[in-house]
């Protein structure tokens, strides 16, 4: 039976990921809408491979060039946000959002507001909306289904178990590339430092927020909204191997845990063929290979990223919206040598510190204004050089 799928943010990392699974089940998937910011040429060949309807560029700079690119091959042509947003209404079996940041909330929500099915990388879009999400997600019958390996970890521990009797849902980190440097060290790591991961193969701003410890941060706001225990039952755990994904302990004592090899084509195949299983072209988890699992805890004097995520979901309303933002500035500037790399959670502590007045928001429009005036907020600290 041929399943139609809609996929945010085709040229990414877990775009690939995602179209190399649908390349080996060509005949099982029928592709409607590939969506891109300006990677206007890989956009149309994998519009034109994956024999899409829809093609949509966020840039509407961009549309000229996605046009001529597109000619002839019968794939519509569209730009903008709006755009992005009618894509992901376009009724589909499933959607894949991977867009990077909170650019893809809007059409994160218009895929929930038509009821369908989300395959959610775009963990931003979930921190910043946190309820206002959640809320539209029951209200319009949804289902989002966690593709972060964590939280499609946790997802896979918790099935057939009720949630009232989990004890504790433990995140694991692989600590990133600079786990083991000093502050020193880490004062003067550069974005091709921060970027190099010891396991995964990601984009650069979840990897440069794996090197921060930022990741875990909005992955642990990210597992409270999908797992409703509480913020006391929610911890985590350095694993530098990342070999188990994440763990479920029930009251009982009893823990389940999620192993695979760290290839987001595992969650992603989790994901696609929900409920169900299907093949993955990964090589078998070789533990005698491995060797070791080893297990520690996360260090927030050096890393205070988690601490501030900690915090801002703590503190509720906009404080997870306002720390989501600031992050994106801030690993912007990192990446493009304005901000040094320690300076990133700083931004981050000062944009927050900065606008502890702003309301809690109550719908989408809402958090995007938290977003932009964040935004504003942590540039406008930048451009004061107190943080460089
Ligand atoms: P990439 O940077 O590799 O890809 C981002 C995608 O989003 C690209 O298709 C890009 O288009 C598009 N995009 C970027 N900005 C915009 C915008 N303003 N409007 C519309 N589209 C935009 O990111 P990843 O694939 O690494 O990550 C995607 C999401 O998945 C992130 O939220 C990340 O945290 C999450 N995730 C990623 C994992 C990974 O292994 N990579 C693991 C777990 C979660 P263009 O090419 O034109 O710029
Ligand atoms: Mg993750």
């Amino acid at each position: 039976m041929t399943r139609s799928l809609t996929l945010l943010g085709a040229t990414g990392s877990i775009g690939a990921s995602t179209l190399d699974l649908v390349r080996r089940n060509r005949d099982a998937w029928q592709v409607e809408a590939l969506t891109a910011h300006c990677s206007v040429a890989e956009l149309a060949a994998l519009a034109i491979e994956f024999d899409a309807k829809l093609a949509v560029v966020g840039d509407e700079a961009c549309l000229p060039a996605l046009r001529d690119a597109l000619a002839g091959s019968g794939v519509e042509a569209a730009a903008g946000r709006a755009a992005l947003c009618e894509a992901a209404a376009r009724p589909v079996d499933m959607t894949v959002a991977a867009i990077v940041g909170c650019a893809g909330l809007g059409p994160v929500m218009a895929a929930i507001e038509r009821g369908g099915t989300i395959a959610l990388a775009n963990k931003e879009a979930l921190v910043s909306a946190g309820e206002v999400m959640m809320q539209a997600v029951a209200r319009h019958g949804a289902t989002l289904l966690p593709t972060d390996s964590e939280h499609n970890a946790i997802f896979q521990c918790l099935n057939g178990n009720r949630i009232e009797d989990v004890a504790r849902i433990t995140l694991t980190a692989s600590g990133g590339p600079l786990r083991t440097w000093s502050q020193a060290e880490l004062d003067a790591a550069t974005p091709a430092q921060a970027v190099a991961h010891p396991n995964w193969s990601m984009g650069a701003k979840i990897s440069v927020d794996s090197a921060t410890m930022m990741n875990k941060g909005l992955e642990y706001i990210e597992a409270y909204h999908l797992f409703p225990v509480g913020l006391d039952r929610l911890h985590i755990v350095v694993h530098p191997q990342s070999v188990v994904h994440s763990m479920v302990e029930f009251r009982d004592r009893s823990t389940l845990a999620q192993l695979g090899p760290s290839d987001m084509r595992v969650p992603i195949a989790s994901c696609l063929a929900w409920p169900q299983r299907m093949e993955t072209p990964l090589a078998p988890l070789d533990l005698a290979a491995i060797g070791q699992l080893t297990f520690e805890p996360t260090n927030e004097a050096l890393f205070p990223a988690t601490r501030l995520a900690r915090e801002a979901i703590a503190a509720g309303g906009s404080a997870p919206a306002i720390l989501n933002a600031a992050n994106e500035v801030a690993v912007a500037a990192f990446l493009s040598g304005q901000l040094r790399f320690t300076r990133i959670a700083a931004l981050v502590e000062e944009t927050l510190a900065r606008s502890n007045d702003a309301p809690r928001p109550a719908s989408l429009a809402e958090v995007l204004d938290v977003d932009q005036s964040a935004r504003r907020q942590a540039r406008s600290l930048l451009e004061t050089q107190a943080l460089v």
